[in-house]
């Protein structure tokens, strides 16, 4: 049995916008990861058994080892359809907001989302979400934003609905906000939600197959390059690893090619925060990834150091300025919180 995480009055809230909602947009954040395209799609083919005509729109493109997933041919994107996602946003009944917590996040949808008379409901994990829906289910305890789907369609009294196609697209998102289920992911609801998840069918092994085992050649030989050239902070507990626009040519370098990169330093003992520093291919920036175990907060570093945010253990920014500036502002930054990360236990 599962405990009653979304607070009641907002699934009788939502139960009622639904039995009024034709047309349904999904939105979710910039560069889609597996619990964006997961949470949104498994809501997707839920929201199409109640007979809801649904679109999902995310920014830009999301990585090809999301592409076997069941709709994803079907999302739109933003930077390339613009009009015709223009029109579903500013046409909806309601929009869904799935897996981000600021308008910021969407970039340049932001206005047509903002602009749309449709009703708003947030579903998200992440802290101190915005203000820019009425209903806003917002929970960072729980792992995904696609176990809070499979929540809400639970609490919605639909678990018969969710067909082997959503089960597999949720599963997705829970398997990868968690590294597989290798962080984040001591709740042992999460597993009663995988059992159930069987039961419609999934293939959890072929998931798993479908996302991690789809390495190119080039770009296994890009991981062995950027690990090569690593740095390890012994005396901070730490490591970085970077990525140029040069190297990414020389590595035939595609969109996705470094997902996953920077927790392979945490696998050394003793390290306990990495950074991943890669020259971004669109825009003049520097795109910052960082991870932590344990305690330490790496979304501090993110929002203090890069301007950015996220998780206590999984967190992000951008910095504008060469490679080598934002190497020393990592060290630095190192130095700083040299005695959190040298903290015992
Ligand atoms: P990733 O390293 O996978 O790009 O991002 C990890 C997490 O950090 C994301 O889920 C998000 O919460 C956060 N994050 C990444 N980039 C940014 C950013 O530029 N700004 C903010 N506020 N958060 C970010
Ligand atoms: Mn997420």
């Amino acid at each position: 049995m599962l405990t009653k995480v979304i607070e009641q009055n907002k699934i009788d809230h939502f139960a009622k916008w639904l039995n009024h909602a034709e047309k349904i947009v999904i939105v979710s954040h910039i560069s889609p990861d597996g619990d964006a395209i997961g949470s949104s799609l498994g809501l997707k083919h839920f929201l199409e058994t109640q007979d809801k005509s649904v679109s999902i729109i995310v920014p830009n493109a999301f990585p090809d080892f999301l592409k076997w997933m069941p709709g994803s041919k079907e999302i739109f994107l933003y930077d390339r359809h613009r009009d015709i996602a223009n029109k579903l946003l500013a046409g909806a009944d309601l929009i869904c907001c799935l897996d981000f917590n600021a308008l910021n996040r969407i970039e340049a949808m932001k206005g047509a989302l903002q602009a749309s008379p449709a009703r708003k409901i947030l579903v998200d994990h992440h802290l101190h979400p915005e203000a820019f829906c009425q209903i806003i289910i917002s929970h960072p305890e729980i792992s995904s934003t696609s176990e809070l789907v499979f929540r809400l369609i639970c609490r919605l009294g639909h678990f018969d609905e969710i067909t082997k196609e959503g089960a597999e697209c949720i599963y997705t998102g829970m398997m990868t906000d968690t590294g597989g289920f290798t962080y984040n992911s001591n709740n042992r609801e999460i597993y009663f939600i995988i059992s159930e998840l069987l039961s419609k069918g999934i293939d959890k092994d072929a998931i798993y197959r479908n996302v991690y085992n789809t390495y190119s050649e080039s770009r296994l030989r890009l991981m062995g390059h950027v690990l090569t050239q690593m740095k390890v902070y012994p005396e901070h507990h730490a490591a970085m690893i970077s990525l140029t626009k040069k190297e990414q040519g020389q590595f035939n370098y595609i969109r996705g090619d470094s997902e996953g990169f920077v927790n392979i330093p945490l696998s050394i003992k003793g390290v306990i925060f990495t950074c991943f520093l890669r020259e971004d291919t669109e825009r003049p920036m520097i795109k910052i990834s960082l991870r932590s175990v344990g305690t330490f907060p790496c979304n501090k570093v993110a929002a203090e150091v890069f301007n950015g945010g996220g998780h206590l253990n999984a967190s992000g920014g951008e910095f504008y300025g060469t490679m080598e500036e934002a190497k020393q502002l990592f060290e630095k930054a190192l130095e700083k919180y040299k005695p959190l990360l040298t903290a015992k236990g």
